[in-house]
């Protein structure tokens, strides 16, 4: 008897300390962190500003310093193409950015003045780097149409993975539904293009994203030659296929009344 009450007294503090444990591990400050500290702000189309433990991040500047008004100054640039909705030279020499790293495709590196030269990270597709508060993995972004081939060849751009703590945030570029993006693991949240005749249509982007389940996705950079992308039909192919994936709805074009 006596022998079971030690072995039934072994069990309760094995298991009592794994609750413990357990318990310990989803409430430490950095766990909690990882989800509530990123704070994510839309300016316009695929601008945006992330914050994070006191650093700040303008990702693809564009609207003139005025867009960044109230905000801190950038500790960092992330941007992904060439194009003047992702590279804005006269938005990037508005803003005080001396003391600013960017972060950039080589082909961005190439159009930029020299004295942003000297503090930009020029990335190829598939490198990584790690900075104070996060770190950087470039991702390809290409279109797979034909007709779209010359918008955005393989190589030229980047489309970025940033991991903050524990949590990793996809940032597509201008890219189609491409398999760098299906093959993607433990995303986050995901901010994914969908224009047309530019990236993608709402059904390809639905698709990619059913594939690399992010946990939380943010269709943007939905304007197009022909007007704003099906957002709400994007959202219910996301909610008729999957319970996990929770569509975010930001509002990315300030200067219309909806959409
Ligand atoms: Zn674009």
């Amino acid at each position: 008897m006596k022998h079971y009450l030690i072995i039934a007294l072994i069990i309760c503090i094995s298991a009592c300390k794994n609750d413990t444990q357990t318990t310990i591990l989803d409430n430490t400050p950095d766990n909690e962190s990882v989800i509530s500290q990123l704070k994510i702000t839309p300016i316009e189309h695929a601008t945006m500003v992330l914050e994070y433990n006191g650093k700040t991040i303008y990702v693809d500047p564009t609207g003139g310093k005025e867009a960044f008004e109230g905000f801190p100054k950038a500790d960092y640039v992330l941007i992904t193409d060439i194009h003047s909705d992702h590279m804005h030279l006269k938005t990037l020499e508005g803003l005080s950015l001396n003391n600013a790293q960017i972060i950039a495709p080589e082909a961005v590196y190439e159009l930029l003045p020299k004295d942003f030269r000297k503090h930009t990270n020029a990335m190829i597709n598939g490198s990584k780097v790690d900075y104070d508060v996060f770190s950087v993995e470039a991702i390809p972004m290409y279109n797979l149409r034909d007709e779209a081939l010359k918008y955005h060849p393989k190589g030229r751009g980047n489309g970025y993975v940033l991991t903050f703590g524990k949590e990793r945030v996809y940032i597509s570029g201008d890219t189609e539904d491409i398999s760098e993006m299906r093959e993607l693991k433990n995303i986050d949240k995901a901010f994914i293009c969908m224009n047309l005749p530019y990236t993608m249509t709402v059904e390809n982007a639905a698709k990619a994203v059913l594939d690399f389940k992010p946990k939380q996705v943010y269709p943007y950079h939905y304007r197009g030659t022909e007007g704003y992308s099906d957002i709400e039909k994007f959202k219910s192919i996301i909610n008729e296929n999957s319970k996990a994936i929770e569509v975010t709805e930001l509002n990315w074009y300030p200067n219309i009344s909806k959409k």
